[in-house]
């Protein structure tokens, strides 16, 4: 735990993130960190940590009059801070002082600003403290995408969010709920998604935008009865707003839930592309985790799905349910024989609103770093590359996600939407469109109401709200 002080509070939140990086909630030891940097300390940048103290010059600019100069104090402030903690705790973190922003996306920030790709590692290990390992994945990435994406205004990815699953898993804080506990709202939920995704197709077109991909998340869209998971893929093809060949995703995470039936719906609604997600395919894991599913399952479904012809990805989570590092390298193994056209290896996270969180689970398993890294060998070993990754926050020793992918089997969806390259018009429960203005340097965002009760009975207002908002996508 920790306590802050500082005469900016406009920072804390900032402050706050570098902190947790070095602070365990769970931890009863509260550590009192001060920063000061405005009235108390107008020339320098003063921390204290549990009373022992670091100075640091200001940078020379700090007006806080521009926005660009008050982005760039707050990284400065940041840094600082991270300095302060690592001498203080003699620790140095993988992703040093980096929270807050996705490294590939300053990464491009600082090419945008002339620096070369061959001069991004040595930066970000210079200035932000990033290991040398974990600086080249960045630079790696960026050159994996290289040519699976595009910046064009006139494109628009489409996303559909399906709320619901066969169950919960304990370390899910999607908006997700179990099919069994809401089934009286899945058919209104359907009904109302399909308006949403005519209507947002409509003005798609009206604003003389192209769909640049199709994503179906969840939740577990393949949970859907056949009628109602033909009906929301109707809703989406009928749009004719993209041609074939288009990367269309769909979810189908669980499974248990992927059927000959529904392999048929989306091969004639002509998806390219399926996630068949094990997570883990050791039984104890599976089990613990409040999946209901087994490795078997898992195996049929994938066999299912690649004799249909999709790009498949499989997602995996390093650091479940006290999982050794050899029972998560078997998993992995067993996924890298089958040659799956993308494996996403994500990082266990706590986040708010999962079980793990809500009960306070406390126990995690340890040596996640060095699952993570062997997991990265094995599969550029095996021929995979990263192309993608983001890190979230509360997860175990501060490690990332990445997608990794066969050579040209990029998913160009994860790359414009992680890289906030392309705007979005998203459909459903909690769904966020984005509109990107990438020549104003500028984000708006239009969050769908998250409850799915209320998202059906305030279904106008949200409409009437998402007509305004897309209204503004020809701005750039
Ligand atoms: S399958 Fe995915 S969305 Fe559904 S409960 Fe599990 S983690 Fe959440």
């Amino acid at each position: 735990m920790f306590r802050l002080e500082t005469d900016a509070a406009h920072l804390s939140a900032e402050l706050s993130e570098v902190i947790r990086l070095f602070t365990d909630e769970y931890d009863p030891a509260v550590h009192t960190v001060a920063f000061y940097c405005a009235d108390k300390s107008p020339d320098k940048i003063r921390i204290q940590i549990n009373g022992t103290e670091f100075v640091y010059d200001k940078p020379d600019k700090n007006s806080g009059g521009s926005k660009l100069e008050n982005r760039m104090f707050i990284r400065f402030a940041k840094i600082a801070l991270y300095k302060a903690l690592k001498s203080f705790f003699k620790r140095d973190l993988a992703w040093g002082s980096l929270t807050g922003i996705r490294p590939t996306k300053l990464a491009y920030e600082l090419i945008k600003s002339g620096v070369p790709l061959a001069g991004i590692s040595q930066l970000l290990q210079n200035n932000f403290f990033v290991s040398r390992p974990k600086a080249d994945l960045t630079a790696l990435i960026i050159q994996n995408q290289s040519g699976f994406y595009t910046q064009n205004p006139h494109y628009i990815n489409l996303y559909v969010h399906v709320p619901f699953c066969p169950s919960r898993c304990s370390y899910c804080s999607f908006v997700s709920v179990s099919v069994d506990r809401q089934q009286k709202l899945v058919e209104p939920y359907v009904e109302k998604l399909c308006v949403e995704i005519q209507k947002t197709v409509q003005l798609i077109r009206a604003h003389h935008k192209k769909i640049y991909s199709v994503y179906i998340g969840g939740g577990t869209p393949t949970v859907l009865s056949d009628t109602q998971f033909a009906r929301v893929l109707n809703a989406v093809t009928h749009s004719g707003t993209f041609t074939p060949g288009t990367e269309f995703t769909c979810e189908a995470g669980r499974p248990e839930t992927i059927t000959a039936q529904k392999i048929a719906l989306m091969k004639n609604a002509g998806v390219t592309r399926i996630s068949v997600n094990p997570q883990s395919l050791n039984p104890q894991t599976l089990h613990a985790i409040g999946r209901n599913h087994t490795a078997e399952d898992f195996f049929n479904a994938y066999r299912a799905a690649r004799d249909a012809g999709f790009n498949i990805n499989t997602d995996i989570i390093a650091g479940l349910y006290n999982e050794t590092p050899e029972q998560f390298l078997h998993t992995l193994t067993q996924i890298i024989r089958l040659k799956p056209h993308n494996i996403t290896v994500h990082t266990l996270s706590r986040k708010r609103g999962s079980a793990l969180k809500e009960n306070r689970v406390t126990e995690f398993a340890s040596g996640v770093a060095q699952m993570t890294h062997s997991a990265q060998q094995s599969l550029m070993q095996s021929g995979y590359l990263p192309y993608y990754l983001y890190r979230q926050k509360l997860s175990l020793e501060n490690l990332e996600n990445i997608g990794y992918c066969l050579p040209d089997t990029q998913c160009v969806n994860n790359i414009t939407v992680m890289e906030e390259m392309l705007s979005v018009a998203a459909c459903g429960a909690g769904a966020i469109s984005k509109l990107i203005f990438p020549s104003q340097n500028r984000i708006e965002r239009l969050a769908n109401i998250k409850d799915v009760k209320m998202y059906l009975e305030r279904f106008d207002e949200q409409m009437h709200k998402k007509e305004k908002f897309l209204s503004n996508s020809t701005q750039e």
